[in-house]
């Protein structure tokens, strides 16, 4: 492989950058956007507010991404709301010769997809500035060789058309990330690392208390890629380097541009390293069919979105990676064959199946955190990133900040992981956006009370932090895990959990204590998960249309066993799903699926009149049943997050799996209150 890359001709960029064209401002005000697409410069100045939390599914809403080339450039910010609008039509931002966009806090938050920054870049924009930017997306940014900064004062350089320094860029980023910028993306300088022209910096730490996010970071250090020599007794924030990983994982959504990458800058019939520790996944669009709106089948997009399966199949087969793939087919009502879901959700097979303690998985969803609680260093990664994991086999991260989270005390029995979480996401230090980046350790009695799949609900939400990743200290429940659902002897699950702790007197940037027992069941209000209130702060009673209960997040057999328990505590009570209001249950995978059959959850959820549905990601994703249909619909529902049209045009609350089912009942939001009917029925 490596002799077409060490012929490949490579250089750094000049020391200074000039960008010709207008700036877009994403502005709160429409109207002000709407102005700007139409040709008006905006005077823009800080009293004139950006929008904040511009996640990627508004960059690129999901079934843009069905597009994998250039393409995308027709179509940033189509998802982008402001105020009650949608300003920016197909087409409209490459018209207007942008060259750089900027917006408020939070930029770019959310789904951990590639597409985002790469519309933006086939759209003309190759500066983007944030008041702060999220993580993947920023690195995914630096990996497309698209230039991002907070510092504001760039664009009065861009405006006069003066050459802008590239330390304006790479200040404050380690030597790796700022090669990466001088060498104009992750592959030219992987290419410039091969051919000697980038030279990897050592860690110089000394032996120090480590987090033990950081001990696993340490243990994975490549310190010679060639001969595999990987390992340093330290490392401490800041430190960056390449690290050795354990699983590389991609679905759908990204697999298809990541084979391209490959195909054409290492070469089509070149292997990939070590792809037995590579798996696919078919889980994102397998119910696509049952709910592409009719103007998006009229596009095309029914199609497009066919070339991403047949393509992340024809590349696993021809590179030998395990795939999980799409179940049987059936006849849909057009007679033609269709999709029946999927054999897993890639999150929920990793921890079923494949995750250790004290690995480093890399995924291609801002949900890889997922496997955090049985103590891994999971984290998402872009296309880029992942093209480049199967050439090397190794990722470039730079050591992160840890902060702490301490939920100690004894929680009501109505309170889940779901709403530590949710809680969690509203606490000032998350909402104002200071944990970016970092790494959330959870601790304390509160969550060593919790089952790995509680844990899990808690790392994977780290995504909605913004975190690096989020982690949990594998203990002797993790070994239980082990045992009981890998069938791993209990000495092997108990070695591989030895050592994982963190050290008394690690390092933490921030502390925040919980008292579980101050908790009520929550909700977060529709369109961010940091929107999180008691149920009991609701001003007025919430009706609702939609009760979904699924994904990686809430599709775990814990979450089964929580939907099945309110359920069965309402047949009793001679209750169902009440009229008006369709609910579903949809597992995270067939493994979960076959659980529920043989707990007799399946009949429990027939006689409540739920709609149980294969596994998939579905209506997390806009792609699958549960979407909603029309701006007036109300969802309660256990997924992740609530960002604007991430589950179609309604209005969607958050909320554990026992207020999604005790809902379902009320026909309205309503906490589970065990003892009783839920209230209000
Ligand atoms: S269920 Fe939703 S959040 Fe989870 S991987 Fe699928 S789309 Fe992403």
């Amino acid at each position: 492989m490596s002799t077409r890359l060490l012929t490949k001709p490579v250089a750094r960029r000049s020391g200074e950058v000039r960008l010709s064209g207008r700036i877009l401002y994403l502005a709160d005000d429409p109207g002000l956007v709407e102005a700007q697409l139409g040709g008006t410069d905006l005077a823009w100045d800080p009293s004139i507010p950006l929008r904040d939390n511009i996640s990627t599914d508004e960059i690129t809403p999901a079934y843009i991404c069905y597009y994998f080339d250039e393409t995308l450039g027709e179509f940033p910010y189509l998802g982008f709301k402001a105020g009650d609008r949608f300003p920016v039509t197909r087409g409209s931002v490459k018209a207007g010769g942008f060259v750089a966009s900027v917006a408020g806090r939070r930029r770019g938050k959310g789904s951990s997809r590639e597409q985002s920054p790469y519309a933006e870049l086939c759209a003309g924009i190759q500066l983007v500035v944030g008041e702060s930017i999220e993580r993947i997306y920023r690195e995914n940014c630096q990996n497309l060789g698209m230039l991002a900064t907070t510092d504001f004062s760039v664009l009065e350089r861009v405006k006069r058309g003066e050459a802008i320094p590239l330390s304006v860029f790479t200040a404050g980023e380690g030597r790796i990330t700022q090669d990466i910028i001088e060498f104009g993306g992750l592959f030219p300088y992987n290419v410039a690392r091969l051919q000697g022209k980038a030279v990897v910096p050592a860690c110089a730490t000394a032996p120090r208390p480590m987090t033990i996010a950081e001990k696993i970071f340490a243990r994975h250090w490549v310190l010679d890629a060639a001969a595999g020599s990987v390992g340093v007794p330290a490392v401490q924030p800041g430190d960056e380097g390449f690290f050795r990983t354990d699983i590389r994982f991609s679905h759908e959504y990204v697999t298809p541009m990541a084979a391209i990458f490959f195909d054409e800058l290492v070469g089509k019939e070149e292997p990939l390293n070590d792809p037995a520790s590579i798996f696919f996944f078919r889980d994102h669009l397998t119910f696509l069919d049952q709910v592409m709106r009719p103007e998006h089948v009229e596009m095309g997009l029914l199609d497009v979105a066919a070339q991403l399966e047949r393509t992340q199949r024809e590349f696993a087969a021809a590179k030998g990676v395990r795939l999980y793939g799409q179940l049987e087919q059936r006849l849909n009502l057009t007679g033609a064959l269709a999709a029946a879901g999927s054999e897993a959700i890639c999150h929920s097979k990793i921890l079923e199946t494949h995750a250790l303690p004290g690995q480093i998985i890399i995924g291609s969803d801002s949900h890889t955190p997922h496997a955090g609680a049985v103590g891994c260093v999971a984290f998402g990664v872009g296309t880029t990133a992942v093209f480049n994991s199967w050439i090397t086999r190794d990722v470039r991260a730079q050591v992160p900040k840890s902060f702490k989270v301490i939920v100690h005390g004894r929680k009501p029995a109505n309170v889940t992981a779901k709403d530590f979480m949710l809680q969690i996401l509203r606490h000032p230090y998350v909402k104002d956006g200071h944990a970016i980046g970092q790494i959330i350790e959870y601790a304390g009695d509160a969550v060593e009370a919790l089952s790995v799949d509680e844990r899990a609900t808690m790392t994977n939400m780290a995504a909605e932090v913004g975190a690096f990743t989020g982690i949990i200290a594998p203990d002797a429940k993790t070994a239980d895990y082990l045992v009981a659902q890998r069938g791993m002897a209990r000495g092997e699950a108990e070695r591989l959990c030895a050592g994982l702790f963190s050290d008394p007197d690690a390092e933490y940037v921030k502390v925040i204590e919980i008292d579980a027992a101050g908790l009520k069941p929550m909700i977060a209000l529709p369109g961010d998960p940091g929107n999180g209130l008691f149920i009991d702060e609701l001003d007025a009673p919430v009706r609702i249309d939609i009760a979904y209960a699924g994904s990686c997040t809430a599709g775990k057999k814990e979450d089964m066993d929580m939907y099945a328990r309110v359920f069965r505590n309402g047949l009793e009570r001679g209750l169902r799903v009440a009229p008006g209001v369709t609910c579903f249950i949809q597992c995270g995978s067939r493994e979960v699926f076959e659980y529920c059959r043989q707990e007799g959850h399946d009949r429990v959820f027939a006689e409540v009149g739920a709609v149980f549905v294969e596994p998939s990601c579905g209506a997390c994703i806009n792609a699958g049943p549960g979407v909603s249909r029309k701006p007036t619909d109300v969802t309660i529902s256990a997924i992740n997050r609530n960002f604007p049209g991430r589950s179609g045009p309604g209005q969607l609350y958050l909320a554990s799996p026992y207020t999604v089912a005790a809902s379902a009942l009320a026909g309205r939001i309503t906490a589970w209150e065990p003892e009783t009917a839920p209230a209000g029925v």
